[in-house]
């Protein structure tokens, strides 16, 4: 069992900065994905690693723990504010953070934004923290499904984060049973953004070592052309009491000194300016808003409902114009059937039918046009046979030669 522990960060491809930070202690480890305002969000996630970290220390209960882990995220909420008042330039920043801190056999969780903790364990990895999203609440109300979610245009919409909007957020405290075997998984949007989770349990089975996994999720979400940030933090539990014995290690824009300058290029776009043009979202260097209030919120499930409601109007006209032009061939191929005749025996007398022997299932495609005074019996053998086995006319007048000859024959 020496699977122990790691953090890693990667910018990934697109992005000018790393706004994600991590962090791999002795008990406690962390990860946090920094947003918004106009370059705050590397500050933000840093700010709170910092304001967390100190927190890595053995605990006697996991109430303690529990206790300590939420505070100190509600600590670097305040330190985030703090540091908006101060650099007024910064308004707008925020990070999530995800928190886990090892107490014997258990483990103690703090959790809020759209980070995600996931347990490990005999090859099954199963999510435990839940995402504080948008989509996720529409999935909740049953709107939409989790697979219509991971590839919703308001995917990176946050209904909770750390930051300078709410002075007491809600945090999430999970305490969950761990066992010697388990790994634990803290990693950013960047990782679970783009890499699947079967995929994620796959490569950490093939990896005995923590490093290696850590490196192998990263280059995973490389592979996925990393649009984002990527942090990965990995926590293998062994029998002894901490989970690791190497040094603290930081990662992401908490591992360099803190910079507040702001790189007025990449001013932010307004969300104002995202809700009408949509397309501009793809473009905008930060994928994280935070709602700042309930008629924002009520605005985008306005907003969802009717691109619902217009791709429901785009299927129904497709459907409609569909139905139409198979009516209208179909009624132009009956036409054509009832355009041409043929002759036959309808109770022992010669008969000229209307449309082709032919019919589609249960439908016929025929009916009787004119009977005729011509009895088959009458008829020399061959012309018989012919006539049973019908005769096919161009036209109407061909179908009266055709009778004609038969009346002739038939004398
Ligand atoms: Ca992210």
């Amino acid at each position: 069992m020496t699977f122990r522990t790691a953090a890693l960060s990667h910018v990934g491809k697109i992005r000018a900065n790393n706004q994600d930070s991590g962090y791999a202690g002795t008990h406690l480890f962390v990860v946090a994905d920094g947003m918004g305002g106009h370059a705050g969000g590397d500050v933000a996630s840093a700010l709170a690693i910092q304001a967390i970290a100190h927190n890595d220390r053995p605990y006697d209960s996991v109430d303690e723990a529990e206790q300590v882990l939420s505070q100190a995220l509600l600590e670097a909420n305040q330190e985030l504010a703090e540091t908006v008042f101060e650099h007024p330039e910064l308004t707008g920043m925020g990070t999530t953070v995800s928190g886990l801190i090892r107490v014997g056999d258990k483990v103690v969780i703090a959790h809020i934004g759209d980070s995600r903790i996931y347990r490990w364990r005999a090859g099954e990895l199963e999510q435990v923290t839940k995402d504080h999203t948008f989509v996720q609440r529409l999935v909740d109300s049953g709107r939409i499904t989790p697979e219509e979610a991971a590839v919703h245009p308001r995917r990176s919409v946050l209904m909770r984060v750390l930051g300078d909007v709410d002075i007491n957020p809600e945090i999430d405290t999970l305490v969950l049973d761990t066992e010697p075997g388990d790994r634990w998984l803290l990693c950013s949007d960047g990782l679970s953004g783009y890499v699947g989770e079967e995929k994620i349990a796959e490569l950490l089975a093939e990896h005995d070592d923590a490093a290696a996994a850590a490196q192998a999720l990263i280059d995973e979400s490389l592979d996925h052309g990393a649009p984002d940030n990527v942090t990965v933090v990995l926590v293998g539990v062994d029998d002894t009491d901490s989970s690791s014995t190497s040094q603290p290690v930081m990662v992401g824009s908490a591992s360099a000194p803190l910079t507040f300058e702001v790189d007025t290029s990449r001013r932010g776009v307004r969300l104002p300016a995202l809700l009408l043009h949509p397309l501009m979202t793809s473009v905008a260097e930060d994928e994280h808003f935070e709602p700042e209030s309930e008629e924002f919120l009520r605005e985008l499930i306005a907003e969802d409902r009717r691109r619902r409601i217009r791709r429901r109007i785009t299927w129904s006209v497709g459907l409609t114009l569909i139905i139409g032009l198979l009516v209208t061939a179909a009624i132009a191929g009956y036409n054509w059937t009832q355009s041409r005749y043929y002759v036959g025996v309808v109770d022992g007398q010669v008969a000229i039918f209307q449309g082709v022997q032919q019919g589609i299932g249960p439908i016929r495609l025929s009916s009787v046009y004119r009977e005729t005074d011509i009895a088959l019996d009458d008829l020399p053998p061959f012309s018989r046979q012919t006539v049973e086995a019908t005769i096919n006319a161009d036209s109407l007048e061909d179908a009266l030669s055709i009778v004609e000859r038969l009346e002739r024959a038939a004398d």
